[in-house]
């Protein structure tokens, strides 16, 4: 049994409340706030050993740790408010804690949100950081808005942290040039929390890239009930991507994950709209492909259509 398995046989339930206006099974969950607003509310744990190596830096973890929910709230175009820490430590190092405790300003400093509780145990190393965040009712980004016809977007560029992390294992030689690049990708990944925001008006569906596109775009065409026809040619990927693209070929792009980028889907009634506030954003957008009918995702390459080894990752798998 996958996770996906275990919560819907053991906690996926109808809400008791009306204050829970989307619950299990999108990027973060909405409750009723006050003034028209919904709390945003996504957690998620890194594990020693698991999401981080043993004796990974304290500064990245606790970056990392932060940036994979704030790329959820991203995800549900909501604006950061503040967050919970539970901190699971084997020993009290105090040099370490230091660097973690920056790792987790670095990034929410520029975002104001602050730490407002959680709870310190001694055990295996582990963080688990639950964000919150805010937006008004009914303008949340889901994932089950595709419809047929939209096309299908996603921002900067995919597999960077595989290369990052295919790099330091010593199993992809990425030139010298592009490493510090990647590696960073991997360790300190950028949430897309202004983009997701602009994206409010816009999108139909959002997700952003923990687990890989082919997993992750999958979850939006499950939610929606829909299918996806993607053109491999259009994969945005970077210089380095290019450089050994030959060696490593389309999976990383498609099915390591860990870039946080979003991908989301437009309507064509919206693509005015959307093509004014792309100018704001460096980091750009990059049409892949189309919503189609059906549940598949196809995606083609110039000789046809191309079937991925590797896949989104999956914990308890196999
Ligand atoms: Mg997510």
């Amino acid at each position: 049994m996958d996770e996906f398995g275990i919560i819907e046989t053991f906690f996926k339930r109808r809400p008791q409340s009306s204050r829970v206006l989307l619950g299990i099974g999108d990027d973060a969950a909405l409750m009723e706030g006050p003034a028209g607003h919904a709390y945003v509310l996504t957690t998620d744990t890194l594990v020693a050993g698991v999401h981080f190596p043993d004796g990974a830096p304290g500064f990245d973890v606790g970056y990392k740790a932060l940036a994979v929910n704030v790329s959820d709230l991203a995800a549900m175009g909501a604006r950061p408010l503040g967050f919970l820490l539970n901190l699971t430590l084997p020993t009290v190092d105090e040099a370490w804690l230091t660097r973690f405790r920056d790792g987790l300003s670095a990034l929410s400093e520029g975002l104001a949100m602050d730490l407002i509780g959680g709870d310190t145990v001694r055990g295996p190393l582990s963080v688990t950081i639950t964000a919150i965040g805010e937006v008004l009712q009914g303008e949340a980004l889901r994932r089950d808005g595709a419809r047929v016809g939209d096309r299908i977007y996603v921002s900067g560029f995919l597999g960077e942290a595989a290369l990052g992390f295919l790099a330091r294992a010593g199993r992809v030689a990425v030139p010298e040039e592009f490493l510090a690049d990647v590696v960073a990708r991997l360790d300190r990944p950028k949430p897309r929390i202004a983009e997701g925001q602009a994206l409010r008006s816009i999108a139909s569906a959002a997700i952003d890239l923990s687990d890989g596109l082919v997993a992750d775009l999958g979850h939006i065409l499950k939610a929606s009930g829909v299918g996806a026809e993607i053109d491999l040619r259009r994969l945005p990927v970077s210089d380095a991507y290019d450089a050994v693209f030959s060696t490593v070929g389309y999976d990383p792009a498609l099915g390591f994950g860990d870039d946080y980028e979003l991908c989301f889907t437009v309507p064509p009634e919206r693509l005015p709209a959307f093509h004014h506030i792309l100018p704001r954003f460096g980091c750009g957008f990059h049409y892949i492909g189309d919503i189609v009918a059906g549940e598949s995702l196809v995606l083609r390459t110039e000789t046809g259509v191309y079937i991925p080894q590797a896949l989104g990752f999956n914990h308890f798998r196999g």
